[in-house]
């Protein structure tokens, strides 16, 4: 916010009133919204990440790990995940993973039990934010239609529907045409930028990679909907999307590079050591 006038300049309104006469007790408030909104925000994620990783999902963790990476990763080797895969790993975990259990029902994602579990012990902005992530889409894949900065216009390839999407790490090595694997949720920390943003850091497929991915996909659905006439997208999607890390993970095994090429290959990786010591204690 450095282009605010100063305390004693015109306002920017064009009142002709001084700044701190004007606008300047609005802007602060406006500020202030945002840092709690912020905190907020941080807040629930760690809390759900730390939730994730209890005991009584031990069960979920074993069965969701190696089928998120097709055995790339396995329960021995989890630790050798970067930190952005591991933070992707832990995304679909939370908001999509459906555990079946052994006589074959389907569990309420983690998310979902979290927001029962813990509903009261959370602050009061914080549940508004449980609740937005609760009903947010599953992830999927985006075609990169054009960006400028920080925002990214984006069609699912799917539904065919748009985005307008603000990221602070913008669109990295992501040329037009290529599919950004990520989950699209509605603005909080950047609501005044742009109505939806990422869920964590995404990954993306190159255009040489992408080949018939998209038809796999409608295909799975057209299959998912003959069996779930009363399914909507989004209950596909959370079933299916594995498909989307797949075919990316095959792709680069192909190629030979790790697996799921980063939006921004020059980003470190700061948190990595912590996140490695978090999985260490949950294998314990
Ligand atoms: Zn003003």
């Amino acid at each position: 916010m450095s282009d605010l006038p100063g305390r004693n300049d015109p306002c920017y309104c064009g009142s002709g009133k001084k700044y701190k006469h004007c606008h300047m007790k609005v802007d602060q408030e406006s500020t202030k919204d945002r840092l709690m909104r912020a905190a907020a925000v941080q807040f629930v994620r760690r809390d759900l990440l730390k939730y994730a990783r209890e005991e009584k999902f031990a069960l979920y963790f074993a069965a969701a790990l190696p089928l998120y990476w097709h055995d790339y990763y396995t329960l021995e080797t989890a630790d050798e995940m970067s930190e952005e895969e591991a933070l992707r790993f832990f995304d679909w975990y939370v908001f999509d993973y459906i555990h079946t259990n052994e006589d074959g029902r389907e569990e309420p994602r983690i998310i979902d039990q979290y927001a029962q579990d813990r509903w009261d012990d959370l602050a009061v902005p914080q549940q508004p934010i449980v609740t937005l992530w609760r009903g947010g889409m599953a992830a999927g894949g985006y075609e990169l239609l054009s960006y400028e900065g920080q925002l990214l216009q984006l069609r699912d390839i799917v539904t065919g529907d748009q985005y307008e999407v603000y990221t602070s790490g913008g669109r990295g090595a992501v040329e037009v045409g290529e599919i950004i694997l990520c989950r699209v949720l509605p603005s909080t920390e950047y609501a005044d930028k742009a109505e939806w943003s990422f869920s964590t850091t995404g990954a993306y497929i190159p255009r040489d990679e992408i080949g018939d991915v998209a038809a796999q996909l409608a295909q799975a659905k057209e299959q998912y909907l003959t069996q779930h006439p009363d399914a909507d997208h989004q209950a596909f999607m959370r079933r299916h999307n594995i498909i989307l890390i797949h075919h990316a993970l095959e792709q680069a095994k192909l190629k030979g590079r790790p697996p799921v090429a980063r939006l921004d290959p020059n980003r470190s990786d700061k948190k990595k050591q912590l996140i490695i010591r978090q999985m260490r204690r949950l294998r314990r």
